[in-house]
């Protein structure tokens, strides 16, 4: 007999592991950027305004559920974590389930592509671990961003695991509201779920908001519902972590029914995926130069030209002080362009120091590593300062603490340098620095995608400039050392590899 309502514990421990970023993954990084410690109100309203973890408390609340609400942690995506580090917080996430008693359902809100030096896996770990002290009758579900890979671990673990299908990842809400059917359905006894994944080539990141991507995404939901198939999810992976699981997986959830056709489904799914995102990332791997004589010949009418500067996206795990980009600007002599955000706190605090209005000479980026290239010494105007700056994040509040944010002219290109490491999720990294982005010929924002849900009004074109740096679209390029599945080069075209089965 399942209690009414029921207990529900929610936690989260998300990393997204970049095995070749410049930057260590400390126990600091996390408690700067998300550490909230089950009951803890001083990191409560961060916590829920984490995207799938506050959802899957809102959700299960508003369905009558009593929520246990655990450990929340992340960190910006980085290195591998230390074995300490990630033995700790698991150990504090599982510590946390175990005290909550007898539940009867779990949800655990990982990202998917979490590796620590001892842990190729992290999520498969943790999963296995919350199984072996739930037993095997608890429903257990998995949210995952769709950049994790995939493993044979997570899904042997969990009743249900569940991708985000959007990429900006807008979709989380109705990711926890699937899985919270799929596991109260579970947990009545009316299913008893099963999975069945394939995998395909390593690729690069694509997003979900143009077609065909689009569509595709829509597929995906067509599916559900029928054939005995209750949940499809299409992994993008995430191919800058190394492991030998690190590739794209279609994963179909199904009732057993029809078990041929979960496979079926399984198999289209990658296959379709492959070849759009093949053709999609064509174009992907063009350099500064040539994103720059394009961009140089386009005049939208509707807003600037907006371009990506990926590879230096701290969302993945890159610096975000690299200085490519702007140093092309700089030689080019591109007046009417904004360039955002370079994380230098030395030269924002330099800046702020000075106060606005003042004109100096400043050391811009450039510091971390080698792949941020080198620094850029250039006479500055400081324009404004912001010392508690913020920008909306992908849940559309104003959640995402920037730190301290200044903008300077170089030139006549306006430079956001600011003090906590984030990618540019939306307009207010430069307007709320009073920088008229309509004003703008040209905009470039390190970021891969995200940018893209808040950008789409006010972008005239995009662009996606494949600078050096940690993200560098060139994966063939990349050290890898324990990849397993082939990679793709965003030229090459054709179907999935079939992988491993697995049935
Ligand atoms: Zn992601």
């Amino acid at each position: 007999m399942i209690r009414h309502p029921l207990r529900v514990f929610v936690g989260s421990l998300s990393h997204e592991t970049n095995s070749f970023s410049p930057l260590p993954t400390s126990l600091r990084a996390f408690e700067a950027d998300l550490l909230h410690r089950a009951g803890d109100p001083a990191t409560l309203a961060q916590a829920m305004a984490f995207p799938a973890y506050g959802d899957a408390i809102e959700a299960g609340r508003a369905r009558g559920h009593e929520i246990i609400a655990g450990l929340c942690a992340w960190t910006q995506p980085s290195g591998p974590l230390p074995g300490p580090v990630y033995e700790r917080l698991r150990d504090e996430l599982l510590a946390d389930l175990s005290a909550a008693g007898a539940v009867d359902l779990v949800i655990l809100v990982l990202h998917g592509a979490m590796m620590s030096d001892d842990h190729d896996d992290c999520e498969g770990d943790i999963l296995a671990r919350a199984r072996a002290l739930v037993g095997p009758g608890i429903p257990i579900g998995a949210v995952l961003d769709l950049h994790g890979n995939l493993t044979a671990q997570m899904i042997d673990s969990a009743t249900v695991v569940i991708g985000c299908k959007e990429y900006p990842h807008t979709d989380y809400r109705a990711r926890v509201d699937e899985l919270y059917d799929l596991l109260e359905r579970t947990a009545r006894g009316e299913i008893a779920p099963r999975s069945v994944f394939r995998r395909g080539p390593v690729v690069g990141p694509i997003g979900t908001t143009e077609d065909p991507m689009r569509t595709f995404v829509q597929s995906l939901t067509q599916r559900e519902g029928s054939d005995g198939i209750l949940s499809v999810s299409m992994m993008h992976g995430f191919p800058w972590s190394d492991s030998a699981d690190t590739g794209t997986a279609s994963l179909v959830v199904h009732d057993g029914s029809r078990a041929d056709l979960a496979v079926a489904a399984a198999e289209d799914v990658l296959g379709r995926f492959v070849e759009i995102s093949a053709a999609m990332s064509a174009g992907r791997t063009r350099g500064i130069d040539q994103v720059l004589d394009e961009a140089e010949q386009l005049h939208p009418s509707t807003g600037p030209v907006v371009i990506a500067d990926g590879a230096d996206n701290p969302g993945g795990g890159a610096a975000c002080d690299s200085t490519f980009v702007l140093r092309a600007l700089i030689e080019r002599g591109i007046g009417d362009a904004a360039l955002g955000m370079i994380w230098d706190p030395q030269a924002a605090l330099i800046a702020a120091d000075a106060g606005v209005g003042a004109r100096l000479p400043l050391r811009i980026g450039g510091k971390v590593g080698p792949m941020s290239g080198a620094p850029i010494d250039a006479e500055v105007e400081v324009l404004a300062v912001r010392h508690d700056a913020r920008q909306k994040g992908l849940t559309g509040t104003l959640s995402e603490p920037l730190g301290l944010a200044v903008a300077v002219r170089v030139g006549g290109i306006e430079v956001v340098l600011n003090s906590i490491r984030q990618q540019v999720f939306s307009p207010e990294c430069f307007t709320a620095l009073g920088i008229d982005l309509s004003r703008k010929r040209l905009v470039v924002v390190k970021s891969t995608q995200h940018f893209k849900a808040a950008f789409a009004p006010v972008a005239g074109a995009v662009l996606y400039c494949n600078a050096p740096g940690s993200l560098n679209m060139d994966l063939s390029a990349l050290p890898y050392t324990k990849l397993v599945l082939p990679v793709r080069s965003a030229e090459t075209r054709g179907r999935a590899d079939p992988g491993i089965k697995r049935g």
